[in-house]
């Protein structure tokens, strides 16, 4: 028996959430089979089947998983899942949609999230916003499992030599119908794989501010761009953009914050981070108990001189 892992990919190539997943389904001991489901993705099969440690990586290329629909999805893993005593995953926005379904079909609980594999069957999550780590042991004989690749190193995407071998579309359960979508386009890196990010907060104020202070700081150090929920909900930054207990997860190795307080929920999606600045007015803001270099300052007057210093 093996472990299967879904891969996170963009048909070309594979996405580094899926080399960190891979750690993790490694550590459950088992061989690892890596899916691939998209169309037009053989350029993703290939780069999956060099990942080290593959065994063998199946490929699904069809219309019903052009557009990420769950559904098609959980019903092809379901049927390969026959074959497999784990089925795991990168916690992404994708497989946060996907993976519960799966985990209902099979009638097995989800681990999510899991940062540590103590065992096959015991796992480490964190729960109340990391604020506490629990250890999770799984009867059921299939494991459903996600992983927060934040907390896993990459693995080698050269030095494998896994074979592709093709599978069966498992059909469309028609209970979804993708319309459209509107995709945002960036140069900047990923925030969930970007080496630095610049977060801006509430005090930004506006969307024009964010530009203006926040994007020309990320680009002069090649940086992703994040933000807190509150500058999120006031529509200062997208969706996407959001880190965070209801954002995404990171772990740069530096993260600046500008104008965030620090709430729970927003340290939950950033505190693994190697370096935290902030820059932040008031000097009791929680974000400087867990920032390495705090700057009380106002932004506005700060965050240009800043980049201003970085030069060109
Ligand atoms: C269930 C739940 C889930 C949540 N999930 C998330 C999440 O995923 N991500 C998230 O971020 N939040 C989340 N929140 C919200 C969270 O509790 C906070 O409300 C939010 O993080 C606050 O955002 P903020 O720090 O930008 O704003 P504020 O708390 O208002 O802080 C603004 C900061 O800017 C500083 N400031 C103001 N003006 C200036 C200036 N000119 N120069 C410098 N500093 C200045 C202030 O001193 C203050 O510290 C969640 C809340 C709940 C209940």
């Amino acid at each position: 028996m093996a472990t299967l892992l879904i891969a996170e990919h963009d048909n070309a190539g594979i996405k580094d959430a899926t080399n960190k997943a891979l750690t993790a389904a490694a550590a459950l001991g088992a061989d690892v089979d890596v899916l691939v489901a998209g169309q037009g993705a053989k350029g993703a099969a290939e780069a999956a089947a060099k990942l080290a440690g593959v065994k063998k990586v199946l490929l699904a290329d069809d219309a019903a998983y052009a557009h990420d629909l769950a559904e098609p999805l959980a019903d092809l893993v379901v049927k390969l899942a026959a074959n497999y005593d784990a089925v795991v995953a990168p916690a992404t926005s994708r497989f946060k949609n996907v993976m519960p379904r799966i985990a209902a079909l099979l009638d097995v609980m989800q681990v999510s999230e899991i940062i540590k594999v103590v065992a096959p069957d015991t796992f480490e999550r964190p729960i109340y916003a990391g604020n506490a780590i629990q250890t999770v042991k799984s009867k059921d004989a299939k494991k459903v499992i996600t992983v927060r690749t934040s907390t896993f190193a990459a693995a080698a995407g050269e030095g494998g030599s896994g074979a592709v071998e093709t599978v069966a579309a498992a059909g469309d359960p028609a209970l979804s119908t993708f319309v459209g979508e509107e995709v945002a386009k960036s140069d900047r890196p990923e925030l969930t794989s970007a080496k630095i990010i610049v977060s801006g907060g509430r005090a930004m104020q506006s969307r024009e501010n964010f530009a203006k202070y926040i994007e020309p700081l990320a680009d002069k150090l090649g940086a992703g761009v994040g933000a807190s929920r509150a500058a999120v909900d006031a529509g200062y930054a997208p969706n996407d953009w959001q880190v965070g207990q209801t954002g995404k997860v990171v772990a740069p190795e530096l993260y600046v914050a500008v104008g965030i307080s620090g709430a729970i929920q927003h340290l939950a999606g950033m505190k693994d981070s190697k370096v935290i600045v902030a820059i932040n007015k008031d000097e009791d803001a929680p974000i400087f108990q867990v920032a390495d270099y705090g700057l009380v300052a106002d932004l506005y007057q700060a965050v240009p001189e800043l980049t201003e210093a970085l030069g060109k």
